[in-house]
């Protein structure tokens, strides 16, 4: 609606009527009264517009949904209560038992739970492929019960940028559905839509919210995919009988949303709250100053890491010469990569602590993506039960470090970072 996604990002979303507050309100209530039960009977038929419970829907959730569609330019959303709720929803909203699909192997590791061993469980299969695997032998694991691909913009931890081109491509030849994770780039960054993708998922607990306080998630409808007649989508062209005989086909371009609302998380039931809607909203409206922030930050201090005789290798897409540069700088808006910097130091688990422990303004935590400079050794944190081979087949090498660069001043981000490095090596 707005020339500039700056615009949409203040903007977007809630707009006040007349003597309505001009912030987006915490509707801190679970229920809405009517005076007829017609008119809640409306709403149940989704013949009306209108909010009754906020398992399903709520007022200030709808602001943030609405700021998000606007942000991505898609057709709807709906907030979740995590990041992985909203990917779990979202493969549900598509596949049951005995149908597949394919995923990029470099994603999140939660993520990579869930496929490679809860949905598993569930009868859900997914293959995985790498970034760089070719599409002849990506379009070999296709069958008629492939119901999605998955990739993720900018993986956490691994830095890889998706080949948006590559899958979207293959997505397109077989009317498979592109699931994206857009969670580290943001739609400041990037919009998945407009390089194929057909569903965005957020982590909105990371940039989004951008201040550590709520976790959460989103689910961006695309309005792009023709589900009506797809052979793949049983469950968006037969009668649901669920919801008295709906075919959610017929919805057209909100389809894929107004079912993962109105089926799938009317059963699961994995909301936002109201008030983390808020929070979550409040940090949308200066996410293109944020972003823009993290990678001037980050990008200075890879330089100058790269250039120090502690850092083995310094992984960060907008870095010239890294394997991922050419795809940050077709597909990430003037190439900037977001806050995360992976690196790997010299002298592996001794000096990994010694540099943690020499941070002031970078705490150790297990987060990213906030205003405040943080760091993780996955070895000895998240991947501590692994063995050191186990570390390397899992790409997660037993030197490797993650920082989140915030909005500091970039004078105390070197000097905290450059100074630790120097301690690590004595
Ligand atoms: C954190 C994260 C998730 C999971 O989100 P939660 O809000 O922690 O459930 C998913 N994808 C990516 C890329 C993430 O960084």
């Amino acid at each position: 609606m707005y020339k500039s996604i700056d615009t949409e990002c203040v903007q977007s979303g809630y707009a006040p009527a007349n003597g309505e507050p001009r912030v987006l309100p915490i509707i801190q209530s679970t229920t809405f009264a009517y005076d007829t039960p017609e008119e809640m009977g409306a709403l149940f038929d989704l013949k009306k517009e209108g909010f009754f419970y906020t398992r399903i829907s709520n007022p200030t959730s709808d602001g943030l949904e609405k700021k998000l569609t606007a942000l991505e330019g898609g057709s709807g959303a709906m907030t979740t209560a995590s990041g992985m709720s909203a990917t779990a929803l979202a493969i549900f909203n598509l596949a049951a038992a005995g149908d597949n699909f394919i995923s990029v192997s470099t994603i999140y590791g939660g993520t990579y739970n869930l496929f490679n061993i809860t949905l598993r469980r569930l009868g859900i299969d997914c293959r995985f492929v790498s970034n760089d695997t070719p599409a002849e032998q990506i379009e070999k694991l296709v069958d008629d019960r492939t119901r999605a691909i998955f990739i993720e913009t900018i993986a956490n931890p691994a830095g890889v940028i998706a080949d948006f081109g590559k899958f979207a491509a293959i997505a397109e030849k077989y009317g498979i559905v592109l699931i994206c994770d857009n969670t580290i780039a943001t739609p400041v960054l990037c919009r998945p839509f407009e390089w194929g993708a057909n569903v965005v998922v957020h982590s909105s607990t990371k940039y989004l919210d951008g201040h550590a306080t709520s976790v959460g998630g989103i689910i961006v409808d695309g309005g792009n995919f023709a589900y009506k007649g797809n052979p793949r989508y049983p469950l968006f062209n037969a009668p649901d009988e669920s919801y008295h005989g709906l075919v959610f086909a017929d919805a057209g371009k909100s389809a894929f949303i107004l079912r993962v609302r109105t089926v799938i998380n009317r059963d699961f039931g994995a909301v936002m709250s109201p008030m983390n809607a808020f929070l979550t909203n409040l940090g949308c409206e200066t996410l293109h100053l944020r972003m823009q922030r993290h990678s001037e930050n980050a990008l200075k201090l890879a330089i100058a890491m790269k250039k120090h005789p502690a850092v083995e290798w310094v992984k960060y897409a907008s870095l010239e010469g890294d394997a991922d540069y050419g795809r940050a700088n077709k597909y990430l808006k003037d190439g900037l990569a977001a806050g995360m910097v992976s690196f790997g130091i010299k002298g592996g688990r001794e000096a990994a602590a010694k540099f943690q422990k020499e941070l002031r303004l970078f705490r150790i935590v297990t987060h990213i993506a906030d205003a405040r400079s943080c760091v993780l050794h996955p070895a000895s944190t998240t991947h501590r039960q692994l063995s050191d081979a186990d570390l390397a087949a899992a790409g997660v090498p037993v030197n490797l470090i993650r920082l989140s660069v915030g909005l500091e001043g970039i004078e105390d981000v070197l000097q905290d970072v450059i100074g630790a490095l120097d301690a690590s090596q004595k």
